[in-house]
């Protein structure tokens, strides 16, 4: 197994199943010369309706546009605040502070690194409009007692889907027990398009109608702007792409699942290594496996001499964007960003080499007693 190097992702392994249905279907694309507004994009959302069961799907033109549109349509404005964990990719931050909102961030579970329901409660004051779970790694947040905290205090929930799409708890998927679910279609994501695009979903039959005419200068009818809207479209091309790859979907993340289990299984022993851990009633999509060492820079170090590429999400927790306010404790955000490590984790990724990586984790010596 010497010499093997293991990328941490290869979009190009998927590509190969759906090459010849995307270019013909491309091909087409260019022939009818309709690139906006198609009919591809129509299937498409009915289609992610029907594989989420979600009564509406929208298509926009990335999962930051789809938060700040689903915050845009509940109405988030200047002077309000929005809860959201501490540990999560810029994007969740930054649809708040667009929308003129303040962020307030919250700690997270340390096995499961989700956003702690109880400090959401804590948080909560006579400003706050909304929540955004983030459904970090590929698992929800426990959004029954989430959708219960919002009925009482009167918060909006918006979930931020962008890494899971695909999963369940206790049979509820995303956008059911929430006014929105944003989902991106990052090439990198469980479902990803060849460039920018995402989705919002819903089962409000009103906020899905006020997001279809925001994501289209306000109006849904040509040259009728009822509302103030701005331009995020999924395209033709991408749509394409995408509705070529969702009839994989399923098969991909049992592939996931199974890279995961075979870790997990291996990895068991090492008592110098955290694992990650599914919540009761989660079926988790693994987007990201990432296991916690209290030497991660040398963990990780050791991986990629080892030819393992890994990646940290996030190596910051989001105090350090401009504009976002602590106001609580994150300790245990700000420790997991000292100690997490994302492994090699992809649909297409052989055996060969899931076992490279597995003897590279074993062989990596942890200097005892830090
Ligand atoms: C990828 C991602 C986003 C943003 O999606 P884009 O399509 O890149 O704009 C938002 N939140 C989370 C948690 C993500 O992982």
């Amino acid at each position: 197994m010497e010499g093997i190097s293991v990328p941490f992702n290869d979009l190009s392994r998927q590509t190969d199943i759906i090459r010849r249905d995307v270019l013909a279907e491309w091909s087409t694309i260019l022939e009818e010369g309709l690139y906006i507004h198609g009919p591809r994009l129509e299937l498409l959302e009915s289609e992610l309706s029907q594989f989420l069961g979600v009564d509406h799907a929208i298509g926009v033109g990335n999962g930051g546009d789809a938060l700040e549109i689903a915050l845009r349509a509940c109405e988030v404005a200047p002077g309000d605040e929005v809860i959201l964990p501490a540990n999560s990719y810029a994007a969740t931050a930054m649809a708040v502070l667009n929308v003129g909102a303040t962020p307030i961030l919250v700690d997270v579970d340390r096995k499961t690194h989700l956003i702690k329901i109880d400090a959401i409660a804590n948080a909560c004051s006579a400003k706050t409009a909304a929540v955004i779970p983030v459904h970090l790694y590929g698992q929800m947040v426990n959004m029954t007692e989430l959708h219960k905290l919002g009925k009482n205090a009167n918060i909006e929930i918006i979930e931020d889907a962008a890494q899971c799409i695909g999963a369940n708890q206790r049979e509820a998927g995303i956008g059911e027990l929430s006014n929105a679910a944003c989902i991106s279609f990052y090439p990198g994501k469980n479902l990803g398009a060849f460039g920018d695009a995402g989705a919002v979903v819903t089962n409000d039959a009103d906020c899905a109608h006020r997001m279809r005419e925001i994501r289209n200068y306000g109006g849904t009818v040509r040259y009728e702007h009822r509302t103030l809207g701005r331009n995020s479209r999924l395209d033709e091309l991408q749509a394409a792409v995408l509705r070529a790859k969702l009839p994989y979907l399923k098969e991909w993340t049992g592939e996931r699942n199974k890279i995961a289990t075979r870790y997990s299984d291996s990895f068991e022993a090492l008592d110098w290594l955290d694992l990650p851990v599914t919540a009761d009633g989660n079926d988790h999509v693994w987007h990201l496996y990432v296991v916690k060492c209290s030497e991660r820079d040398q963990f990780q170090n050791h991986l990629a001499n080892q030819g393992v590429q890994t990646v940290i999400h996030y190596p910051h927790t989001l105090e350090t964007i401009p504009g976002v306010e602590l106001r609580h404790p994150i300790n245990v955000a700000q420790q997991l960003a000292e100690d997490i490590l994302s492994l090699p984790m992809f649909p297409g990724l052989t055996t060969v080499e899931q076992q490279h990586v597995i003897h590279a984790v074993r062989t990596f010596e942890p200097s005892r007693g830090s």
